[in-house]
């Protein structure tokens, strides 16, 4: 059956192959966006498919519709965007979730809050599972970002509770893939930009701090999985992969995926930059039968291709 959903943050990154992919399966979209971090490009292809709409809209504003589900992925995502205004980016995940969470329980409809690894800050386990409560400065640099996260958590559970509202939370792990804005300032569209313009590959500290890359398609299923559980389930739920990388080997990768001339520098590291990030997924695997399929430099290669077309 054709559901209506609407996405929100749909015309950025992983909110566009969202758009997409529900598209391809049959459903209507909403797709809403304030195009912070995102672009109307990453979704034009779409505008021919008659069940496929776009509206510029800030979440931190009251929105009605009618929608089977609602999937919130409005906010930006790269450190450089969510501190970029600190106040905005608390807005847009605290106010955004009320918003959201409102019109979900008013219209009844189903909803996914997109979270984040950030929510277990520089973590202290590892790698880490859903029960960890996490290790977050709230006066930090990030704290905008992993506080806004960590409050539209408390509140997706809280409508739940109190309100009965069908809530999944999914704490996404970093993903990295086509569409990435090559400006964003992420570590895999960063190195892949300097390394095609043959630049300084800039990796900050020593490089010896890791993360686990997600290829987006891995990443979607993983959202759409999570979306078809019963409504006893709730989350939160690890996704992401669980090859855990330094930022030196990911540099080296980059250069040697490239056959760049890049040469790598090393810059200060960022106030509370985590140490180490790996996802346990166990959670995933029992409850969404999932796990991810791409694995890095096959993700890579892909990801390059795409910059290849839009850098000169
Ligand atoms: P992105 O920056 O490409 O996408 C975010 C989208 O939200 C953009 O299109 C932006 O314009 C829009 N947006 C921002 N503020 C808004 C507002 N106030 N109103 C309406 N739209 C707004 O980032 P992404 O990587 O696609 O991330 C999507 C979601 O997934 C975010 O919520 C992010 O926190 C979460 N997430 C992503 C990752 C990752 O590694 N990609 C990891 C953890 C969590
Ligand atoms: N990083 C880096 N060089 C860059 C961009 C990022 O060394 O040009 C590092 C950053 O300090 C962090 C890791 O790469 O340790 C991942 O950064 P990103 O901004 O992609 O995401 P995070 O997981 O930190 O939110």
């Amino acid at each position: 059956m054709r559901k209506k959903i609407l996405v929100t943050g749909g015309a950025g990154f992983l909110g566009s192959h969202l758009c997409e992919r529900l598209l391809n399966d049959g459903n209507e979209v909403i797709c809403l966006d304030n195009y912070f971090t995102g672009e109307k490009s990453n979704v034009v292809h779409l505008l021919k498919n008659p069940y496929f709409e776009l509206i510029r809209h800030d979440v931190t504003m009251p929105f009605f519709i009618e929608v089977d589900e609602i999937y919130n992925l409005a906010c930006p995502a790269s450190p450089i965007h969510y501190q970029y205004n600190p106040i905005k980016t608390v807005k847009t995940s605290v106010m955004g979730a009320i918003n959201m969470l409102g019109l979900a329980k008013r219209i009844k409809a189903k909803i996914l809050q997109a979270s984040t690894s950030e929510v277990y800050g520089d973590p202290q386990i590892h790698p880490q599972t859903e029960d960890y409560w996490g290790h977050v400065n709230p006066l930090g640099e990030r704290a905008c970002y992993d506080e806004g996260k960590r409050a539209a958590e408390t509140l997706f559970v809280n409508y739940h509770k109190q309100n009965k509202v069908r809530i999944k939370i999914m704490r996404i792990f970093n993903t990295y893939g086509p569409r990435m804005h090559p400006n964003d300032g992420r570590v895999v569209s960063n190195f892949i930009v300097q390394a095609l313009r043959n630049e300084d590959i800039t990796v900050y500290g020593d490089g010896s701090q890791t993360r686990s890359f997600c290829y987006h398609t891995d990443l979607i299923e993983g959202m759409i999985r999570l979306m078809a559980t019963g409504d006893d389930f709730t989350g939160p739920v690890n996704v992401g992969n669980p090859n855990e990388f330094t930022i030196l080997e990911l540099a080296e990768k980059v250069i040697s995926l490239t056959g760049s001339k890049s040469k790598i520098v090393f810059k200060p590291l960022p106030s509370d930059d985590p140490i180490q990030r790996q996802p346990d997924i166990t959670l995933a695997k029992q409850k969404l039968g999932w796990e991810p399929k791409v694995q890095l430099d096959e993700g890579l290669k892909e990801t390059i291709a795409y910059f290849k077309t839009i850098i000169r």
